[in-house]
């Protein structure tokens, strides 16, 4: 493990807001079970009926996305209004939803304090995508990053981040309707934690909203269907394994420790020996299958066919799917894409090791939705191209 270098603060000291982020009343949203029976028997439900009301309050927040406490029909009309009284169901606030020509919905969220986040819904053959935030912003610098240039960053409550999901879910139409068969296709079928923020810096948060969200009498998305996308934060990784067990990607984008410290600064804090040892945990820790190496194409930067050799080297014995991600520009981006000949060679030499190598065709660039290029469009303090230039050190 190399030590953090004194001119780059890598911190986690960012605001959490407790769970009653706002002057009001508790949000129902966002509480695991233990949390929504602490909050019942604290309301005045008695112990004895607790277990039974977590049940039925939690199926119709999370199974038939039921907002207003009176169509909560199967609970009394005084517990009902006891509810009212007491607690409040609230989701984050649609500022804006654009669509792409090719489909892909990106929602600018408003929440508690006025900020903003986006959220990305793309759908595909077969499947629909959800990529949620976990933060605002990011703490984290990565140089080739649109999101790593906005200062202003604050954790998301495990509400806002299981409110991304439902949101999404109001606006596709997609709760059960009474009486009606289940629809087997979901729209929503997968969920990535792949929008702002470095998830593994929020932990606690982003397990209680997957555990919402994987819970089989709610949402009930698989924990194989979630993926959970972090730069490198080593300690967490065998704690995402065992406390959420979804699957793993990893942002990796560089072979040796040199190039990786200017793409990805964490790397400054733990290096590429630190994280190819955790990453050789993970699937034997979640019972999972496949990592993820997220490698984003940087001309000229990281994308050579000796890149290419080294990347295989390096990941030998780990099962993984190598992700090509071919860079997509922001405004004063100090980086290029790299040519699509090189890109198809990077991935040939990658594929005939026997790895899967896709190359991610970039969603929705034309409302700044592709991966990487979300940012809050409120954001003030933001920093200047001469400091984006000197953190990539070109
Ligand atoms: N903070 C987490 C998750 C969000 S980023 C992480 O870094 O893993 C999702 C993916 O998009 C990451 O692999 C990230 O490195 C990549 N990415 C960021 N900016 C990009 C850009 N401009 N073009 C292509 N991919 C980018
Ligand atoms: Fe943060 Fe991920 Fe962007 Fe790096 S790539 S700045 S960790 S959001």
């Amino acid at each position: 493990m190399t030590a953090q270098s004194p001119t780059t603060p890598i911190t986690q000291d960012v605001l959490t807001l407790p769970r009653k982020d706002v002057a009001g009343k508790p949000n129902l949203i966002g509480l695991t079970r233990p949390q929504l029976r602490e909050a019942l028997i604290a309301a005045g439900t008695p112990e004895a009926q607790a277990k039974m009301r977590v049940g039925q309050v939690w199926q119709w927040l999370y199974h038939w996305g039921v907002r207003d406490f009176d169509a909560m029909t199967n609970l009394s009309k005084p517990f009902r209004a006891g509810l009212a009284e007491e607690f409040e169901i609230r989701l984050p606030e649609v500022v804006t939803r654009q669509i792409s020509a090719d489909g892909t919905r990106k929602y600018l969220l408003r929440i508690a304090g006025g900020h903003e986040v986006e959220t990305v819904y793309i759908p595909e053959e077969g499947r629909g995508t959800l990529c949620i935030s976990s933060q605002v912003g990011c703490t984290l610098t990565c140089s080739f990053c649109h999101t790593g240039t906005q200062r202003l960053v604050r954790n998301l409550t495990a509400a806002e981040i299981v409110g991304q999901v439902m949101v999404a879910r109001d606006d596709l139409d997609e709760w059960p309707v009474p009486g009606a068969t289940r629809r087997e296709d979901r729209l929503i079928s997968n969920v990535v934690l792949m929008g702002m923020g470095e998830p593994l810096y929020n932990f606690e948060n982003v397990r209680d909203a997957m555990q919402i969200v994987m819970d089989g009498e709610g949402i009930s998305l698989s924990r194989r269907r979630i993926t959970l996308s972090t730069s490198g934060v080593v300690p967490e990784i065998a704690r995402t394994a065992q406390e959420i067990g979804c699957l793993l990607a990893v942002s990796f984008h560089a072979t040796t420790d040199e190039v990786r410290d200017r793409l990805v600064p964490i790397n400054k804090r733990w290096d590429l020996a630190a994280l190819l040892g955790a990453l050789r945990e993970y699937p034997r820790l979640s019972n999972s299958e496949r990592i993820t190496f997220e490698y984003v194409m940087l001309k000229g930067v990281n994308d050579s066919d000796e890149d290419a050799r080294r990347l295989v080297k390096l990941i030998a014995g780990i099962p993984a799917k190598i992700n090509l991600i071919p860079f997509n520009e922001w405004p004063g981006a100090p980086y290029e894409r790299s040519d699509w000949a090189r890109i198809e060679a990077f991935a040939d030499i990658v594929f005939k090791a026997g790895y899967a190598s896709p190359i991610r065709t970039p969603r929705g660039e034309d409302i700044m939705a592709a991966c990487g290029q979300l940012k809050s469009a409120t954001e003030r303090g933001r920093k200047r191209a001469s400091e984006i230039t000197a953190e990539a050190g070109v």
